[in-house]
This record gives C-alpha cells, structure tokens and sequence, in this order.
C-alpha cells in the first residue's frame, strides 16, 4: 500500500482571486505530490512501507519525517481553505475563540502575527490543548503538532514561501490577508468539535 496524493477538495481555480490556479498547480500538483511520491519512495523496503501516515510521523526522523509530515500538514491546509460558505466562526468554536483570545478578531490578530513572524519556512497552527483552550503555535519547516499528539490541529496557514510566491513574491502580509478570505470555517468548526 503506498501513500496517494488526495485529490484538491476544489478546483483549482477556486481560490482566485486569493490564490491563483498558478500557485495551486504547483502547490497541490507539484510539491504535494513530491512529498508524497518521496515518502513512497524513501519508506520502501523499511518498517515504515504500508505504515498509517499519522504511525510514520509519530515514530520517523530525517527525511521519511520530513516528507510524511509534509503529506499530512499540505492535505489539512488544503482541506481549511475553500470558496467562503461562512466569513466567520460559528457557534462552539466562536464561544471557544472569545473565551481563549477575548474576540475573533483578537484571535485573528494574533494567528496573523504568529504566522508573519516564524522565521524561514514552517507553519502556523490554530490547535485544541488537553485542557480545552485554544492556543496558536508555530512549527518550524515540516514539524507538525501530530508528532507530538497532545495538541489537535484545528487550523493551519502554510508559510513556506513556495504557498504565495508566485501571487504576491516575498510579501508574506499580503498572503495573509487573502488567508483570512479563503478560511473554510465549516471544516476549522468540525476539527474543533470532533
Ligand atoms: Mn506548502
């Protein structure tokens, strides 16, 4: 059994005029499908061939790490992004974002912030803690909270330059502004109550 890319829950044009069909052609279509065409690659032959993706991340270091995790965190930022049902939090997981950040636009303030502020590539991450709070944590390069498995991954902005260079160049601020328009509140409230 080999890891298969999952296919854009959209077309790829439905994320413009935020992020181009361009940028999705060589995000979804070139750098997803080399994670996971390498994770094929590298886990062949070692305790990790026909292992459960989430099983590799857990236990894998270097390179098997680096491409598993990037199969994971790429498929669950995808799946956060959509064309807009709703421009807002709702119900749980908006009383949950006023009780840990004091408003959602204080909680969009702060995500902004963090994921403007990671240095070089990594990911932003909006994540449930054991105790119930949410809290907004940045991972460097690969790193993903499922290695850890304490956090539970509600949302995620990738912030590797290779997500907005092609539609806004080094200008990250601007990438981020498109984010908050594309973010499938639907998909982030499921994450939250699952
Ligand atoms: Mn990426």
């Amino acid at each position: 059994m080999s890891h298969e890319l999952p296919p854009l829950p959209y077309a790829e044009d439905a994320l413009e005029p935020h992020i181009s069909r361009e940028t999705l052609q060589f995000h979804h279509g070139k750098h997803h499908r080399a994670y996971v065409d390498n994770l094929n690659k590298l886990a062949a032959g070692t305790e990790f061939d026909n292992q459960p993706l989430e099983k590799i991340i857990q236990k894998a270091q270097g390179t098997i790490f680096n491409n598993a995790a990037q199969v994971w965190n790429h498929t669950f930022y995808f799946a956060g992004l959509g064309p807009q049902k709703h421009a807002e939090p709702q119900g749980e997981l908006a009383r949950a974002m006023k009780s840990s950040f004091g408003s959602i636009d204080d909680f969009r303030k702060v995500f902004t912030e963090k994921a403007a502020g990671l240095f070089g590539s990594g990911w932003a991450w909006l994540v449930l803690q054991k105790d119930g709070r949410l809290t907004i944590v940045q991972t460097g390069n690969a790193d993903t909270p499922i290695r850890q498995g304490t956090d539970r991954p509600i949302l995620t902005c990738d912030v590797w330059e290779h997500a907005y260079y092609i539609d806004y160049r080094n200008a990250r601020p601007k990438y981020l502004e498109s984010f908050w328009h594309l973010v499938n509140w639907d998909f982030v409230g499921r994450n939250f109550s699952a």
